[in-house]
Formats: structure tokens, sequence, C-alpha cells
């Protein structure tokens, strides 16, 4: 039995490498860019107002109330304005290119228009450069707007458009098999017979990775029969990771391991001092990557978020695809036999200035009804078999922490 630090170290030193594609660059969104950005032209493109007013310069309002000439207007998409001389103004709207002559723009707030509209009168002084966003400011050409590497959210986005990149290069989203496994199990669409249970795991499965934004082919249910699942494993090998659910345990019945042999897939570990989960498998073949999870739901459930989603994330391309980690306060006694590193079910919230944890009930690790209570997890250490309450302990948050509710 391998520690769950040691089964990450080799998960993370067996992973292929990250593929790149072409995309539009709407559908970039929760990508990860594969390519430097650089701008395309300087941003501003012009000497940019920043407010509604007027262009001036800032010599002739130094002793203001001050009244100047208007002699011409700049408003966004209007063209280059002329050239403004000395004891003139011209009006601006935010947005529009400041005349050339001009050195700062006053508002229009600061302001008192003739009523033939041909004079105005700066109320307050202005500095040099006030309310101008200067030609490339922002970005200049050439120069790199965004990293390989960097997520793309909605602001990056906006930066593609900005330059006029319609591709972009990406990491490509793994493609991912499921598979669940059992004599027991069946599908939804059947009535259960009083020795049988619905398959659960695949679709939480599933719903894990959508949280990735990974779409996953669910291949259905292999009976607990080597034939039945060679067939599912070969088909499931044909994406880039497969990953297996139930029947990897001691049982008399739990075939995968076996199947994985006679596929000839390299076995990287096989049991882990984790709980639940300590049957996870992690296998490869060439570059494809092969995850048998316990049947377990939380045991599926927990090794997912600490194993599959590591390697997934990074398949992406990200760079610590983990789940957030926090500290919190226990808020009971715990006890627990050592030996194995915990991942426990617990409601976490914020109170008087820091973040409590309260365990909850845990069935087993069946008890997947429990665990629909939790936002996170809090974890055990290995070596300890009491917690008491009052004690700090380390938390992995689950994905939707933020948005769940109590
Ligand atoms: P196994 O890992 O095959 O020994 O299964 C362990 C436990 O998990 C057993 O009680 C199974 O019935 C249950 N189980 C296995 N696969 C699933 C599944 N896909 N959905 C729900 N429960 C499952
Ligand atoms: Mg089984």
């Amino acid at each position: 039995m391998i520690s769950v630090e040691e089964a990450l170290r080799i998960l993370l030193s067996n992973l292929p490498e990250c593929k790149v594609e072409r995309i539009p660059f709407q559908s970039a969104l929760g990508r990860i860019l594969a390519e430097n950005l650089v701008a395309t032209c300087d941003i501003p493109p012009f000497h940019r107002s920043a407010v509604d007013g007027y262009a001036l310069l800032s010599s002739d309002v130094e002793h203001a109330p001050m009244e100047l000439a208007v002699v011409g207007e700049s408003r966004a998409g209007g063209g280059m304005p002329g050239t403004l001389k000395p004891g003139e103004a011209i009006t601006i709207m935010t947005g529009a290119p400041v005349p050339d002559g001009a050195d700062c723009v006053q508002m229009v707030e600061h302001s008192q228009l003739s009523e033939a509209g041909r004079k105005v009168t700066i109320l307050k002084s202005a500095k040099a450069r006030e309310n101008i966003a200067p030609r490339g400011s922002e970005a200049r050409s050439g120069e790199v707007v965004l990293d390989t590497g960097h997520r793309i959210g909605p602001a990056e986005i906006a930066v593609m458009a900005t330059f006029g990149y319609c591709e972009v290069n990406a990491y490509r989203k793994p493609t991912v098999a499921i598979v669940a496994t059992g004599d027991e199990l069946v599908e939804l669409d059947q009535a259960p017979r009083s020795d049988q249970i619905r398959n659960s795991n695949a679709y939480c499965i599933a719903g894990q990775l959508r949280y990735m934004d990974i779409e996953a082919d669910y291949l259905g249910i292999a009976k607990d029969d080597k034939e039945e699942l060679r067939q599912k494993m070969l088909l499931g090998l044909e994406r880039d990771v497969l990953i297996i659910t139930g029947g990897v345990s001691m049982g008399e019945y739990d075939f995968v391991q076996d199947v994985f042999h006679d596929l000839g897939l390299e076995i990287l570990f096989s049991k882990v001092a984790i709980k639940p989960g300590k049957p996870t498998v992690f296998a490869r073949r060439g570059d494809k990557l092969v995850f048998g999870l316990p049947g377990n739901p939380i045991s599926a459930l927990v090794t997912f978020e600490c194993f599959v989603r590591p390697a997934l994330g990074r398949l992406c391309g990200m760079n610590r695809p983990e789940l957030p980690r926090m500290m919190g306060e226990l808020l009971a006694d715990m006890k627990q036999s050592p030996g194995r590193m915990a991942f426990l079910p617990a409601w976490v919230f914020w109170e008087e200035g820091g973040w409590k944890v309260e365990p909850l009930v845990w069935k087993s690790s069946a008890d997947i009804i429990g665990f629909t209570h939790a936002n996170a997890t809090f974890i055990f250490p290995k070596n300890r078999d009491f917690l008491s309450r009052g004690e700090i302990v380390e938390l992995m948050l689950l994905p939707d922490f933020f948005v769940r509710q109590r």
C-alpha cells in the first residue's frame, strides 16, 4: 500500500503530453491557452479621452476660470480631429481621439458653454495628460498580452476580440470513457430485483467530469465477466482516458485488474493508503490512462477528486487542477483507526472570523445520501487516531463549495 502523496507522484510522472488544437476564440472559454498571444496593435490605438468634456492645452487653463474658443468636435468613431491651437478647445466624448495640440481633457462638469456654443468657460484648471489614456498605454503592438498556460475566461475572450484573434491554440480536452461493472447493477430504466441496485457511480463521475468541462462517453455496465469487461475496456481504450468503477477490490468476482493484465496495461499502483478508496488502481497503456475506482459511491467520488482530477486537469493544460485546500476549526471530537489518510465529509462555514468544520454523520463509504450534505472533506492524517474539537484541520473543498447552500 502506498501513501496518497506517493500515488500522486506516480500519477503525475506518468502523464502523456497535452495535445493542442486550434479553435474559434469563443469556444476557448474555460480552456488553457497553448500559445503566447501578442498585441496586434497599440491599445489604445490613439490618445483616448477618458471622459466627456473639452480637449485643450493645460497651460491655457492654469488660471481658470478661462474662456476658450470651441473650434470643433471629436466623437468616438467620428474620424481623427484636426489640430488644436492655443486658446482653443475641442468638444470631446469618452473614447474619442484627443486632437494634436491638446495635452489634456477637462470634464464637461467643470465647464460652462456660452449660449451660442462658440465659447466655453473652463472652470477648473487641468494638468497635462489629465483624463487621457495615451496611445499604447495598455498594450504596445508586439508585446505578449496573454501567456501560454493562461486560463481563458471572459476577460481573455475580450482581449482576443480586441486584437482580432478569431482562432487560438488551446489545450485539447481529453476524451474520456466511463464503464461501470458489477453483476448487481442495473440501469435506471430497469426495475432492480431484490438483489440488485441501480448504477449511480457512472452518473456521478460524468457529473464530476462535467464540473471540469469534460464530456464523457458512458459505455454501460459490464457484468463481472472477464470477456465482457475486456470488450468494454477495449472500447474505452479508444479514448484518452478510461474510468472504470467497481470490481477492483479483493473479492472473488473483482476481475478488473486481471483484465488490465490481459490487455497489457501497466499497473502503476493498485492500493493506496486513503480512506475511503483503498483499492484505487491506476494503469496506462502507451498514452492511454486507465483508472479503476472502487465501487462504493463515496470511494469513487473521493478518489476521482484526489487522483482523476489532478491527472485530467493537467491533460487540459492546467498547472494546478487540484481542488482548493484551506484550514478550518473542527467542531467535534473525531476517532479513526490510523494507517490511511481519510477524507471525511463535512459542512464548512464561515463564522466569527474563521472557517468552522462540522463533520457529517457518515454511515459508510457507500452512504452517498449522507454525502449530499457535504461541501468539503476534512483530512484526518494517517498517523492520528484522534482529533479533538477545536483542532485546526486541513480541508479539501468540493468543486461547488462556493455555490452550495444549506
Ligand atoms: P466493488 O468495488 O465492485 O466491490 O463494489 C463495492 C460496492 O459498491 C458494492 O456494494 C457495489 O454494489 C457498489 N457499487 C459498485 N458499482 C456501483 C455503481 N456503479 N453504482 C453504485 N454502486 C456501485
Ligand atoms: Mg463488484
